[in-house]
C-alpha cells in the first residue's frame, strides 16, 4: 500500500571493525582509529543537525562498549557459541594485546543519543551473519540476548549483518517491530560491476512500500547505498551521484515513493567528497520537507506507521 506522501529514511550501519571481523587487514588498523571514527561521526551529526534530519543509527552492541565495560562483560564475549570462534579470533587476539581501537567506540553512540533526534537501532551483537544454514536457533538466541545485555537502550528496529535476513521470529520475540529488507552485498566480480553500473543510473526510481512479513514485522524497503568513492567506485563522478539522487528524490515526490538511503558513518573517513555529496542530498531532502512534499522518518517511525495501518 503506498503512503500518501513521499518518505525519506536514512539508516546507518555502525560497526567499526566488527563489519569485517574475520578479514581485518593491516590497512584497517590505520583506518579504524578512534580519532578517525569520531571524526566521521562528527561530520555525520553536523550535517543532520544543520538540516534537523533524524536518522536510524544501528549499532553493533559490542562496538558501543568501553574497554572497561568489556572487562565487566567478558563472559558474554567469551562464552559465545563455538561456531562464533572463527568470527571472533582476531578480536580475541587484539584483546590479549590490549588493542581496542576500532572494536570499541562508546563515544559514537553517546553522541548520537545526545543529539536528541535520532533512533538507536540494532545491528546485532557481534555482526555475525544470521544464516539459517550456519547458525542454530539457540546460537541466534544467544546473539539477541547478549546484544540486549550490552546495550544501554532498547532498540526497536534491526539491520541484519551483511543484509542477510534470518530468524525473523526471534526479532519478534525480542521486541523488534521492523527490519531493513535483505539486499545482500554482491561481492563477486560480476556482482560488483553490477553494483558499480547502478551508480551510473541517473534515472533510478524510488521504491514502493512493502507489506508486513509473516511475523507481522514491518519490512522496510532496502533502499540505496550512497556511493563510497573507494576502489572501483571512485570512478563515479560526483555530478553523476548528484543527478542520481536528485532523480530518486524527485521520483519519490511525484509517486509517493520511499527513498531509503544507507551506508556506514565510517565511509566518511578519508572521503570529504562523500561528506559534501551527502550534505547536498540532505539539503534537498530538507527542502522537499519544507515544501510539504516529503516526510522524513526513522525506521521506527516508519514501522509505527505501517503497524497502525494494519
Ligand atoms: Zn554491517
Amino acid at each position: 500500500m503506498p503512503c500518501n506522501k513521499a518518505v525519506f529514511i536514512l539508516s546507518l550501519d555502525c560497526e567499526g571493525k566488527w563489519g569485517m571481523a574475520d578479514s581485518i587487514q593491516p590497512y584497517h588498523e590505520q583506518y579504524f582509529t578512534t580519532a578517525n571514527i569520531n571524526g566521521a561521526y562528527t561530520q555525520m551529526l553536523a550535517v543532520l543537525e544543520k538540516y534537523k534530519v533524524p536518522a536510524s543509527f544501528a549499532f553493533v552492541s559490542a562496538f558501543t562498549q568501553s574497554s572497561q565495560q568489556f572487562k565487566q562483560h567478558k563472559d558474554l564475549f567469551y562464552n559465545t557459541p563455538k561456531t562464533y570462534h572463527a568470527w571472533l579470533k582476531k578480536f580475541y587476539q587484539d584483546m590479549e594485546a590490549a588493542q581496542y581501537e576500532g572494536w570499541f567506540c562508546p563515544s559514537a553512540m553517546k553522541r548520537v543519543i545526545d543529539a536528541g533526534i535520532h533512533e538507536i537501532a540494532s545491528h546485532s551483537c557481534f555482526h555475525r551473519a544470521f544464516l539459517e544454514q550456519e547458525l542454530t536457533l539457540e546460537e541466534a538466541k544467544y546473539d539477541f540476548q547478549a546484544s540486549q545485555e550490552l546495550l544501554t537502550v532498547k532498540p526497536n528496529t534491526f539491520i541484519y549483518p551483511r543484509n542477510l535476513v534470518g530468524f525473523t521470529g526471534l526479532l519478534k520475540k525480542y521486541g523488534y517491530i521492523g527490519y531493513r529488507e535483505g539486499k545482500a552485498y554482491k561481492t563477486n566480480i560480476v556482482g560488483r560491476l553490477g553494483n558499480l553500473a547502478a551508480e551510473f543510473n541517473i534515472l533510478e526510481k524510488s521504491q514502493t512500500t512493502l507489506a508486513h512479513d509473516a511475523n507481522n514485522l514491518a519490512v522496510i524497503p532496502a533502499g540505496f547505498f550512497l556511493n563510497w568513492p573507494q576502489g572501483l567506485r571512485k570512478h563515479v563522478p560526483n555530478s553523476v551521484t548528484q543527478l542520481r539522487w536528485n532523480h530518486i528524490l524527485k521520483h519519490a515526490v511525484e509517486n509517493n515513493g520511499v527513498v531509503h538511503m544507507w551506508f556506514h558513518p565510517h565511509n566518511f573517513i578519508n572521503h570529504p567528497v562523500m561528506v559534501q555529496n551527502f550534505a547536498q542530498i540532505i539539503e534537498k531532502v530538507a527542502q522537499y520537507r519544507e515544501q510539504g512534499l516529503l516526510s522524513v522518518m526513522t525506521m521506527q517511525d516508519y514501522s509505527d506507521v505501517k503497524t497502525s495501518t494494519l
